[in-house]
Parts: structure tokens; C-alpha cells; sequence
């Protein structure tokens, strides 16, 4: 794994001549660049001082951390459509219990009902789909769902028509077990809010996510919350089998995944957020 920095600006002529001093090169206009991390170090007082904040700090990992993980998170997918009604966002009330719900961080809201949607995809495109503005939850071409969740004990609830009120026949929605272990996510940015006084983390990875001690189920959420401001969501955790049947399905993309390690192993997580290469791992 590597750290990386994204860095987003309006380049001008004397800012790309002093990038390309340390070997960046970005295109003029509003343009970004990925620099490495060793070379971030050297040139972020500038990056400081032009963009008023830092670039945006990832992980890049290889090929073989990402193939011989464990237990993946999904961090991308297709997506299709919103939930119904979107109207104040209407869907809220219908799909959701809101006892535990905090409007203004997001936090706690409990399925109680099936969503409406206007639409699916169209039969072999976007096999697994996820809706706009709902990111922990996923929907599944019913054979898709047949062949691969099925046998290994996931469940599915109906999807329905909005307006009709019918179940779509070709898509269901995969119920995705909770789990009740928390994350060690000591390294991650914190938001708490001032209503309700829950905790979520900062989105962003921060290297590789720890790996659950207890695995639940071949696909899960997890029960700590992740986003900011109004928004709050779990993150959904894949096994190596079931993401490797997956991909060899080209249902999904191996870049979709993010690695996870047992928490012995990413003790150094902290001082990679400070940027200490001597104890970073690979
Ligand atoms: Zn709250």
C-alpha cells in the first residue's frame, strides 16, 4: 500500500513551474494531480498556501493486497435511480422507522418497509445496484440473486413499483445481516453531533480498514456509521470468496473493493497519517 494525495486546483504558469521542480506535473486550468506521498511532504506548503487546505490523502493498494484479502469493503458499484417518494424525501417515512433517527446527522434509521422505486435495471446491466442517496443497502438481478446469495443463506425482500405498489419480478433487495463489533478506527477523523451526541467517522480511507474479528455472514454492514454533516451510513463488508465469485461473474470490478487487515498488522496506521515511511507497511 501507498499513501497518495489528490490535489484539485486552478493551475497557474508559475505554480506548474514550481510543481515540475519536484517532478509534478499538472495541466493548466482546473485540473488535478496524484502525487506520491514522499513527494507531498516536499511540496504541501505550497499546496497550502495556494488551495487554503491540503490535498486529499488516500490509499493506493496492489493488485495481490487487494486479491488476498480476507474481507473487502465495497467502496464503488453501479447505481440506479432514488428511492421513492423523493419529494422531501418522502421515502424516509415509508421505508424507514425514525424512532432512533437523528435528522441531523443521519444516524439510526431501521428498515421497516420495502423500497419504491420507479424503475430497474434493464435484464444483464447493473446486476448489483445500489439507489442514489442510500448507499448501504443493495439490489440484485433476481437470477444473479438465485445463483450466488441464495445457496449461501442471504436473505431477499421485494422491491416495489412505485405508485403500483407491486414487487419489480427480475430485482430484489439483499437483506444484509448487522453486525455488532465495532471497528478500531482510532486514526480516523471523528464527527459527533451536537443533537443526539452519536459518533460517525470520516468516509475517507484511511489505509486498510481492520479486519472484523468476528466475520458474520459472506456479506455484511457494519454498525458504525461513516459520512458527514446530514448524512450517515454503514459500510458493507464482502468476503474473499463471495467478491472473487463475483468478479470472475464480471458482476463487479476488483477496484470496487478496499483490503482489510487484522488489527496486529496496521498497528502503523498512525504513523502513516503522520507520514513516517519507515514503518509503513509494504
Ligand atoms: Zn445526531
Amino acid at each position: 500500500m501507498i499513501i497518495k494525495y489528490h490535489v484539485a486546483l486552478d493551475w497557474n504558469d508559475s505554480q506548474i513551474e514550481k510543481m515540475n521542480e519536484f517532478g509534478v506535473y499538472p495541466v493548466k486550468g482546473y485540473t488535478a494531480v496524484q502525487i506520491d506521498e514522499e513527494t507531498y511532504l516536499k511540496v504541501k506548503d505550497y499546496i497550502y498556501e495556494w488551495t487554503g487546505s491540503g490535498g486529499i490523502r488516500y490509499p493506493e493498494f496492489s493488485k495481490a493486497e487487494q486479491k488476498e484479502s480476507p474481507l473487502s469493503l465495497k467502496s464503488g458499484g453501479h447505481e440506479h435511480g432514488y428511492p421513492m417518494p423523493d419529494m422531501d424525501f418522502g421515502y424516509k417515512q415509508l421505508t424507514y422507522d425514525l424512532s432512533d433517527y437523528c435528522p441531523n446527522c443521519g444516524v439510526g434509521l431501521k428498515q421497516k418497509d420495502a423500497f419504491r422505486v420507479k424503475s430497474v435495471p434493464p435484464e444483464g446491466k447493473k446486476q448489483i445496484f445500489s439507489l442514489g442517496w442510500i448507499y448501504d443497502e443493495l439490489f440484485v438481478e433476481r437470477k444473479i440473486y438465485n445463483e450466488v446469495f441464495e445457496p449461501l443463506g442471504i436473505n431477499c425482500r421485494e422491491v416495489l413499483k412505485y405508485k403500483k405498489e407491486n414487487p419489480f419480478e427480475e430485482t430484489v433487495q439483499l437483506v444484509l445481516e448487522q453486525t455488532q463489533e465495532k471497528l478500531n478506527l482510532v486514526d480516523y477523523p471523528t464527527e459527533t453531533c451536537h443533537v443526539c451526541g452519536k459518533t460517525k467517522y470520516q468516509p475517507m480511507p484511511q489505509g486498510f480498514y481492520p479486519l472484523y474479528k468476528n466475520i458474520i455472514a459472506p456479506i455484511f454492514k457494519s454498525c458504525d456509521y461513516f459520512g458527514s454533516g446530514a448524512s450517515a451510513t454503514n459500510k458493507i463488508f464482502i468476503t474473499k470468496e463471495l467478491r472473487e465469485k463475483l468478479i470472475e461473474l464480471k458482476i463487479e470490478k476488483s477496484a470496487w473493493y478496499i483490503p482489510t487487515k487484522a488489527l496486529d498488522e496496521t498497528t502503523n496506521l498512525k504513523s502513516l497519517v503522520t507520514g513516517d515511511k519507515k514503518t509503513e507497511n509494504k
